[in-house]
């Protein structure tokens, strides 16, 4: 497993996370389209598996926490 870098907060985690450990960004979402899982598709424009146009899914990714004052 190799480290991989939260890329909502920037924190760095083990690699095993679902999620962030640090603001809760998932890092394995699904394709709307085809429910083809895979590890955080906001990097991705468009799904690998059918071409699924991910920019919208990306529009409605979770807000992520705000942090406290
Ligand atoms: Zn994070
Ligand atoms: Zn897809």
């Amino acid at each position: 497993m190799s480290a991989f870098k939260c890329p909502n907060c920037g924190k760095t985690t083990g690699g095993n996370e679902k999620f962030c450990i640090d603001c809760g960004q998932p890092f394995n979402i699904s394709c709307p389209e085809c429910g083809e899982g895979w590890r955080f598709m906001y990097e991705y424009k468009f799904c690998p598996a059918c071409g699924h146009n991910m920019k919208k899914a990306n529009a409605t990714k979770p807000q992520p926490e705000q942090k406290k004052a």
